[in-house]
Parts: structure tokens; C-alpha cells; sequence
């Protein structure tokens, strides 16, 4: 566990170094940050200096402020990373897990809604050469390369990939379960009673 002097030593070293983008937000931690691991980032230089070379590691436990419903157990992930070319990397998260504490929609309870992500790949460059080329590729997934530090960071790839996966409307399983069985007669019966109304009213 990180007692708290050592996280403020973290932090400042942290703010000192300058920042390429300035428009990165960083939010106030809560107390519970001390304890959990949110360090999502990747060392590459071997990568870089090897084409076609490919890493797997297996990430367990893994917190995200991005992420504040996620229950105590964290996210989990198999990342693999291959080197395409000096320049760039293709990243690939596969069985990503997570549990989150949720509220119906449907009748307010609390419940657990888990969530697997199978499959979500992208790739890595270092930010200049996309400026050079900015309009070349466009509709692609990108993200960028620390390339002073030679690290990437994984958050953000680990949060869309669960978020992308978020349903329209987060129901609990009794609820899944009720109106799976009753929709088709509740469509028909809200005609029905449309009807009605018109007829009678
Ligand atoms: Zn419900």
C-alpha cells in the first residue's frame, strides 16, 4: 500500500514534467486512490527497436477515475502489443472484464452488471508524423506515443473499449428477464389501447 507522502512525492515529479497537451485534465483523487492501481502505462523502446516483435501482458486489477461505478474487484485485460515499424504499434485488448454498480432503469434497484469486452485493437504512432500527414488516414482509431518517455498509456483504450460497450438503457436481471418475456404483447396491447382511446374519447 502507498502511504500518502510518497504519492504527494509522485505527483509533484509528475506536474514538473511539461506536458504536451495541455488540455489533459487531471482530476482531484479521492482517498481510495492510495490503494488502488491506476498505472496504465507500457514501456516500448524494445518494441520500437524490433519490427515485428510482439508482447503479451495480462493486466488484473486495475482502476480507472474515468471509471467510478467499477466495483472492488477492478478491470481486467490481455493486452498484446506488436511493433509494426519504428514508428508505429498495433495494440490489442482482448477479455477485457469488469463489474459495475448499477441502477436499474426500470425499477431502481441496485445491481452488479458485469461486462466483457472480446476483442478492441487500434494502433500507436508518435504524434508528430501524424501532423505531417494529417490527412492521409482519418477515420482510424489513433493513439500516441509518449515518445520522449518512450511509454504509452492504456487508459483511455481501457475505458472506451468497456464504454463503447455500455447499453442504451441499464436494466437489472429481473427486469431483463420480465420484458424479454412480455414485449411482443405489450407493443400489441399499446396499439390496441391507442385505438381505444381515439374511438372512445
Ligand atoms: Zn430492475
Amino acid at each position: 500500500m502507498k502511504d500518502l507522502s510518497l504519492w504527494k512525492k509522485e505527483k509533484k515529479v509528475k506536474d514538473a514534467v511539461p506536458s504536451t497537451k495541455p488540455n489533459k485534465i487531471y482530476k482531484t483523487p479521492n482517498k481510495s486512490w492510495e490503494i488502488k492501481d491506476k498505472v496504465f502505462k507500457i514501456k516500448i523502446a524494445d518494441l520500437l527497436n524490433e519490427t515485428g516483435r510482439e508482447d503479451q501482458i495480462v493486466f488484473e486489477h486495475k482502476f480507472s477515475d474515468q471509471l467510478p461505478n467499477l466495483d472492488a474487484t477492478g478491470v481486467a485485460w490481455s493486452f498484446t502489443i506488436q511493433s509494426l515499424d519504428n514508428t508505429s504499434l498495433l495494440g490489442t485488448l482482448t477479455d477485457v472484464s469488469a463489474c459495475f454498480h448499477e441502477t436499474c432503469d426500470s425499477c431502481g434497484a441496485s445491481f452488479m452488471r458485469a461486462v466483457e469486452v472480446p476483442l478492441y485493437a487500434w494502433r500507436f504512432v508518435f504524434e508528430d508524423d501524424v501532423k505531417k500527414k494529417e490527412t492521409a488516414e482519418s477515420e482510424e482509431v489513433l493513439f500516441y506515443i509518449d515518445s520522449k518517455a518512450e511509454t504509452i498509456n492504456i487508459e483511455d483504450i481501457v475505458v472506451q473499449s468497456i464504454l463503447l460497450n455500455d447499453p442504451f438503457v441499464k436494466r437489472c436481471d429481473a427486469c431483463t428477464k420480465r420484458l424479454a418475456n412480455v414485449s411482443d404483447d405489450e407493443e400489441d396491447f399499446g396499439e390496441f389501447e391507442a385505438k381505444w382511446n381515439i374511438t372512445f374519447s
